[in-house]
């Protein structure tokens, strides 16, 4: 039997305000246990909360963004559940009407293919405190600075497909809410986490089989990991004739494997009533229309101009525009360089390779932007041959820990990486390689075009590769 596994992800992005969502503490990570949590977010007796008017504008931001309905009327209401890292006993969320409706992004695959992914809605939250458990032991700490820290859940319909696509969903929401700096996209501080929904089903069947939920995935591979070892659990159930329980889960990336936490708790569980506390929110068109003019250049956009103005292929432009720190660092090294082609091959290409091997991040990359936008300046005025200029490259790069921004300049003279030009240094090579190989000359006079390469190999070599191919070429044919 063949199945077809189906993904819904839910996603929870911490807007980047300064103040909570419905106080005024700071939401600033990193203080210590507690410095952060009021009375509001302690919910103690006596206080009310006020809604955060830019949590509410960042969601319209979001919302616009995926061209979703945005609700003008919205309401507030009590999830209500017992938690020590939730001293309210209950959760502010939106639930039956939330603020922004159903939209779509299209997703775009590495292999060039895209689809169409519907989302169903996106809510406005609080977040919940954290527990501490491995800093006492015996004991659980509490901390609340989280507590009340404004989230955008984002759900999506169950239209993903395969553990590759829930990544790309994941990564391609995590640059959209850069772009709308809306979220710091900080994966390591929790400012984005994602629950898979996953099960799986006879392909061609349409209906849905039972779904499981994993919790709390912070990271692009640890959801493809968790999904796909999710579909092979399902799978072996199904095919023992057993039936997969409806439940939360846990991924576990050091043993790579889920685990079962709790069974799921549905809706009714929670309890759910409108907050006495909060009036339904009630958005202005003159607020929604000022939110849409203040939106920022979004991925289509910046790749269809990348197309339309540098001339750069469908997919370079896709490649660069996705990320923004990737583009941004792209029109940075096109600042300088004033060559598009080369820009983009030499990001997609080297630095890419660079960074992937070493896990790292384009915004903290070890060549600036700069550096890399003079190196190509250089390749393009003959300074550099493409073999010193990826010399020159893995220099930049291995020293760029230590000494960032090096003279590009500099660095060339140092390292003698200057292409020979036309000298009598390079005729003299060129006469020396034709009397070492009298043979292959003798091919090459009697018409043998292909051995013309063995030649210029042979210059290259002996200069290392800071010969012009071209200029060695036509010093051949001169000779002949
Ligand atoms: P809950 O309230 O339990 O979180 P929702 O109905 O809001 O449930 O759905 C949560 C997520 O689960 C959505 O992203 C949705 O696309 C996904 N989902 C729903 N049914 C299935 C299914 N059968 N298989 C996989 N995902 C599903
Ligand atoms: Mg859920």
């Amino acid at each position: 039997m063949q199945w077809e596994p189906v993904i819904g992800l839910e996603l929870h992005v911490q807007l980047a305000t300064r103040s909570k969502i419905f106080s005024g503490a700071a939401t600033e990570f990193g203080a210590a246990p507690n410095a952060q949590a009021c009375a509001v977010d302690l919910g103690l007796p006596g206080v009310l909360p006020v809604l955060n008017e830019n949590a509410v504008k960042m969601a319209v931001r979001f919302g616009l963004a995926i061209g979703a309905e945005i609700n003008e009327h919205s309401i507030f209401d009590r999830k209500n559940y017992f938690y020590p890292d939730l001293p309210k006993g209950y959760q502010i969320s939106q639930f039956a009407t939330p603020i922004v409706g159903a939209g779509k992004i299209t997703l775009q695959m590495e292999d060039g293919g895209s689809r169409e992914i519907r989302i169903t809605r996106a809510h406005l939250e609080e977040d919940a405190g954290k527990s501490v458990h491995d800093l006492f032991p015996g004991l659980t700490g509490i901390d609340l600075n989280r507590t009340g820290t404004p989230l955008l859940e984002v759900v999506s319909e169950p239209d993903l497909r395969t553990p590759a696509e829930a990544a790309a969903y994941f990564r391609q929401m995590h640059a959209l809410v850069r772009y709308l700096k809306i979220c710091d996209g900080n994966l390591a501080e929790g400012s984005m986490r994602c629950d898979a929904n996953v099960s799986v089903r006879p392909a061609g069947s349409n209906e849905f089989g039972e779904r499981t939920e994993i919790k709390n995935i912070n990271s692009f591979r640890f959801v493809e990991r968790a999904v796909r070892f999710e579909i092979d659990r399902h799978i072996d159930i199904l095919e023992s004739g057993g039936t997969v329980e409806r439940e939360t889960r846990q991924y576990d990336p050091d043993r790579d494997e889920t685990r079962a936490m709790r069974g799921k708790e549905l809706s009714e569980d929670y309890r759910y009533f409108p907050d006495p506390d909060l009036l339904p929110l009630q958005l202005s068109p003159e607020l929604i229309n000022a939110v849409a003019a203040e939106m920022p250049e979004l991925p289509a956009a910046r790749t269809a101009r990348y197309q339309a103005e540098l001339g750069l292929t469908e997919y370079d432009a896709n490649w660069l525009s996705n990320d923004p720190d990737v583009a941004e660092y792209f029109d940075a090294v096109l600042a300088v360089s004033g060559n598009a082609k080369q820009s983009a091959n030499w990001i997609m290409g080297a630095l890419a390779a660079h960074l992937n091997k070493a896990d790292g991040d384009i915004s903290s990359s070890p060549v600036s932007a700069a550096q890399l936008g003079t190196l190509i300046l250089r390749l393009d005025d003959n300074t550099l041959s493409s073999k010193t200029a990826r010399t020159l490259f893995e220099h930049l790069y291995e020293s760029g820990a230590d000494q960032p921004g090096l003279d590009v300049d500099a660095q060339i003279a140092a390292l003698g990486l200057q292409q020979m030009d036309n000298s009598d240094e390079l005729a003299a090579l060129v006469d020396q390689v034709l009397a070492d190989n009298p043979d292959q000359l003798a091919q090459l006079r009697a018409g043998k075009d292909k051995v013309l390469g063995f030649f210029v190999g042979q210059v290259m070599k002996l200069t290392q590769g800071k010969a012009n191919p071209k200029q060695v070429n036509e010093l051949i044919r001169e000779r002949l």
